[in-house]
């Protein structure tokens, strides 16, 4: 069972597991689901864009 650690969703087919993403943060480990890991991406996206500029 995975649980994704933004919304709260869970998941027990490993398979539908695969696409989501884990992260280290503050040397706690972060699970999120597909969807999130598509809102996180976006964000990190955003965050890394407007550095660049
Ligand atoms: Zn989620």
């Amino acid at each position: 069972m995975t649980t994704c650690d933004f919304c709260g969703r869970q998941e027990s087919d490993g398979a539908a597991t695969l696409s989501w993403t884990t992260a280290v943060e503050n040397g706690r480990k972060r699970v999120f689901c597909d969807a999130c890991s598509r809102e996180n991406l976006r964000a990190m996206e955003g965050k890394l864009d407007s550095e660049f500029w």
